[in-house]
């Protein structure tokens, strides 16, 4: 293919998705494939021959896009949501064609410098203190390996990784029981451990750990002889929103001198609205380590997930590897790929440039806000709806709800709405029953949109019950 060959099927993409994105209304939200209905569309081996774009391109009108699930549909309230505005699409679409490995700071001087830039400014718009630094990761999950890692450094002299874990004792790192699960998986692949990641209970109206109950755990872990390494926070987690009370849990961490990582990969783009901050955030900046995901809630196309550090250099010394190839004389320059776990990296800065610079920081507060309210209007409808209850208040823009019956018939339900295909909800479990989750966050979704959840929920739950 030649460049203006490249040209024109370029725009010929460009326009089918404004045409896609103009009709997603009418599509059913979840994919209604069953599972091998694609796979057998495909050929068993590669072709020998060349092929034309032009069939590539029918046959990914007819073969995938029946089988795609929308996640820019307006009516997707299932998981969380992973916006992709217009503005960081070009972006992406820009990054896609420089192409560039931006893993050093000479390898794309202007990716560092953006990223940097980037940073600062999500810095300033969660409200955190000038001085805390950070860097663009691909995923949260990868964010808080990095951090439980440094804790695994931290607390073993930065010795771990040169000599093992092995003859050392345990290592512990607690959370409360909300987290998601990449917390467990960080433990399981930085050597740590299932059985010595402590999980508190998480009580009171925001389902956070007690400062009290998590001091009791850490003294118990060094009577026994154990080594408390770290503390991992949560603003928001994925079942029902589950936020601990930072001030009481740095108390805890600053009198056992333990690394602390904060998990607000949702709901930390909701916090650059400041009456959020003060109600979920408070003591926030004494965290080491904070990881949100501007790919989410906020609108950069995935992946885009931001960590922020107060002091990088406990991750750098954790992570950084410098082989001669690597090795950059001369300039005082940041090499982002030292604070991370895989060397190369895309630039993922420009999409939050074009994004920020796009809405400006009201255009999205206002959407955040939106969706915070439209959901507080929902859940008080689906609360109306006879035998139907509100299993978890809405934390804010995501609540469940159980409709009368047991958990085989909220499945049920859940399934049958799904298959309608007007709404997009998922299932979750709390307090060992099953719910029905709904999360407002999709970038252009209105308030009819989100009221037709309960509309569909209704008339779905007439021909299920
Ligand atoms: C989505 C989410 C994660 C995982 O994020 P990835 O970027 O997919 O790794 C972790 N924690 C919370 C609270 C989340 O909402």
């Amino acid at each position: 293919m030649d460049w203006d060959e490249f040209a024109g099927w370029s725009k010929e993409i460009a326009d089918w998705g404004a045409r896609y994105h103009k009709t997603l209304r009418s599509r059913p939200v979840r994919a209604q494939t069953k599972p091998g209905e694609i796979a057998v569309q495909l050929p068993k081996s590669p072709p020998n021959h060349p092929e034309e774009m032009a069939t590539i391109l029918q046959d990914f009108d007819a073969i995938i896009m029946p089988g795609m699930t929308h996640w820019q549909h307006p009516r997707f309230f299932a998981y969380f949501p992973a916006n992709a505005t217009p503005p960081s699409m070009l972006a992406e679409q820009l990054v896609n064609t420089v192409a560039a490995q931006c893993m050093l700071w000479q390898t794309s001087p202007a990716a560092t410098e953006v990223e940097a830039v980037m940073v600062d400014w999500l810095r300033q718009a969660l409200g955190l203190p000038d001085g805390i630094s950070g860097v663009i990761q691909d995923s949260a999950s990868s964010a808080t390996l990095s951090a439980v890692l440094t804790m695994r450094e931290r607390a073993t002299g930065f010795t771990g990784n040169r000599t093992g874990l092995s003859g050392r004792g345990q290592l512990r790192v607690y959370c409360s029981d909300q987290v998601h699960t990449s917390i467990d998986r960080a433990c399981w692949v930085a050597g740590i451990g299932q059985d010595n990641l402590v999980k508190i209970p998480g009580t009171g109206p925001l389902f956070g750990m007690d400062a009290a109950h998590l001091d009791a755990a850490i003294r118990e872990d060094l009577a026994a002889g154990h080594t408390p390494a770290g503390i991992i926070a949560i603003t928001g987690g994925t079942g029902v929103g589950g936020t601990d009370d930072l001030a009481p849990i740095l108390e805890v961490a600053r009198a056992y001198d333990l690394y602390t990582h904060l998990d607000a990969a949702w709901a930390g783009a909701a916090m650059i609205c400041p009456e959020f901050r003060d109600r979920f955030w408070r003591g926030v900046e004494g965290f080491d380590s904070i990881v949100f995901n501007p790919h989410k809630w906020l609108g950069a196309q995935f992946d885009c997930s931001v960590q922020f550090l107060r002091n990088p250099t406990f991750q750098r010394n954790t992570l950084k590897i410098e082989p001669e190839y690597l090795k950059t004389s001369g300039h005082k320059v940041t090499n982002y790929s030292e604070w991370t776990i895989p060397l190369g990296r895309r630039f993922r800065a420009l999409k939050l440039w074009f994004l920020i610079r796009s809405y400006g920081l009201e255009g999205l507060q206002a959407r955040i806000r939106n969706h915070v309210t439209w959901a507080e209007e929902l859940a008080e409808q689906i609360r109306a709806l006879d035998g139907f209850e509100i299993a978890t208040e809405p934390m804010l823009s995501l609540f469940s709800f159980r409709c009368p019956g047991d958990d085989a018939t909220q499945q049920r339900l859940v399934d049958a709405i799904n298959d309608d295909g007007r709404v997009y909800l998922t299932q979750g479990a709390f307090e060992g029953r099953k719910i029905i989750r709904v999360q407002v966050g999709q970038f252009d979704t209105a308030r009819e949109d989100v009221m037709m959840v309960r509309t569909v929920v209704e008339e779905v739950w007439q021909a299920v019950k």
